[in-house]
């Protein structure tokens, strides 16, 4: 189970090496006043995830708390429909209706076992910072999570789950008042407590180690995955497994251990807002070149002289100028192939999915769903594709929709 890592290499598509690179990406590019705090980590993240006592209490989480393991459900309809097989495996069934509280509950055991007593998160749409601040209040632990201005504004719902479940929301009111801003403000606030907070990222994205250990905390999708494909189709392995990515939390442990088993295609697909080449789009593989964002190099949507561009998509958790290195990685090499998908293209396939098969998925896992459109199936084909989250909380832009439809 515990996949030390020991010598100088290129890391794998699944490992880092030593100094955090997944092939040309990844590291830890980070101010000095941070070194204290993100070393501890990644000297200790690993022996800690893996003492047996650690796994013990995180699965009973995961399995009572959350509901895990999440159904590999077999879409009948949407089957039908694309004229193969599709399995959808359902992240929007965990408590606080997404994949993010894997990750959550799994950063907030380990800054319990390594003497922190308080936790600070950044959220944009908020759905981090929920997930943050449910796991917080389950274990009694101070939570600070900050937001910009703007976001605050436009998620109300979500920050006042926050505030209910009683973690503090700091405005962030410097730049554009948006996500990275608040990434800033969480930074500030680490340098100045490096003793006894920790820093929960919500995303395959940071300086190492947290690409690694999210995607660790998050490869319980493709844990299940395997053992629930062999119950249900007698192989363990499927053709293909689709995923939308912002950070690549989701798409990371969907993929995870299959990232060895070359037979099987891996689909990435980001959110080409209103068309990859808009000007409005959060297409970064499309888009991006190396660069370095919120310490890690990879790629980053940015201008000539390195000024991050504004990303646009419909979708908040899509909303992101730049992919996790592990995702870089997988775009360079080749092993994981990357499609995108419009805003419009997005809520199409919502409304499509939610009449066959009467699930209303989140808008980001509707990227994926409008990926389908764009790939070539097989009839005997068995595809996964990873439902990341439920649509509750995008019931807003859902009603546009239909009454501009219904005028
Ligand atoms: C946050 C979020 C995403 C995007 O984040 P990843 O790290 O790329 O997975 C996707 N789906 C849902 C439902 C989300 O809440």
């Amino acid at each position: 189970m515990i996949n030390s890592i020991t010598s100088f290499n290129k890391g794998t598509y699944k490992q880092p090496n030593i100094f955090g690179y997944f092939g040309n990406f990844g590291g830890a590019y980070i101010p000095e006043m941070l070194h204290r705090n993100v070393e501890e980590l990644a000297t200790r993240y690993i022996d800690i995830m893996y003492e047996e006592f650690f796994q013990k209490d995180y699965h009973a989480l995961l399995k009572d708390y959350v509901g895990r393991p999440s159904p590999l459900y077999f879409a009948t309809r949407l089957s039908e429909k694309y004229k193969t097989k599709i399995y959808l495996k359902r992240e929007d069934l965990n408590h606080t209706g997404a994949h993010k509280i894997n990750n959550a509950i799994g950063q907030v055991l380990l800054a319990l076992r390594l003497g922190k007593k308080r936790i600070i998160a950044e959220t944009g749409a908020g759905q981090h910072g929920v997930a943050t601040a449910t796991v917080c209040a389950l274990k009694g632990v101070e939570c600070v999570v900050y937001m910009g201005v703007k976001d605050i504004e436009r998620q109300a719902p979500n920050v006042a789950r926050m505030k209910m479940l009683g973690a503090k929301v700091v405005p962030a009111t410097s730049g554009s008042q948006t996500l990275k801003d608040a990434t800033n403000e969480a930074i500030r606030d680490w340098i100045n407590n490096p003793n006894d907070t920790h820093y929960v990222i919500g995303s395959v994205v940071g300086p190492h180690p947290y690409p690694d250990m999210v995607a660790r905390f998050q490869s319980v999708i493709s844990e299940e995955m395997r053992w629930q494909l062999k119950e249900h189709t007698g192989n363990e392995l499927p053709s293909k497994i689709i995923a939308c990515v912002g950070g690549g939390s989701n798409a990371a442990g969907a993929f995870y251990h299959f990232l060895d088993d070359l037979s099987v295609e891996l689909i990435a697909v980001e959110a080409a807002g209103l068309g990859v080449h808009s000007g409005h789009s959060a297409a970064t593989t499309q888009l991006g070149k190396p660069g370095i964002l919120h310490g890690s190099k990879s790629l980053v949507m940015q201008t000539d002289d390195g000024q991050i561009i504004e990303p646009h998509s419909i979708s908040a958790g899509l909303d992101y100028p730049g992919i996790g290195p592990m995702h870089a990685h997988l775009f360079e090499s080749g092993r994981a192939k990357f499609l995108s998908a419009k805003d419009d293209e997005a809520l199409q396939a919502a409304f499509e999915l939610t009449k066959l098969e009467g699930i209303i998925p989140a808008l980001e896992s509707a990227h994926a769903l409008a990926a389908l459109k764009q790939i070539h199936f097989k009839p005997n084909d068995i595809t996964v594709l990873c439902l990341s989250g439920r649509g509750d909380k995008d019931l807003n832009t859902y009603m546009k929709v239909m009454n501009v439809n219904a005028e």
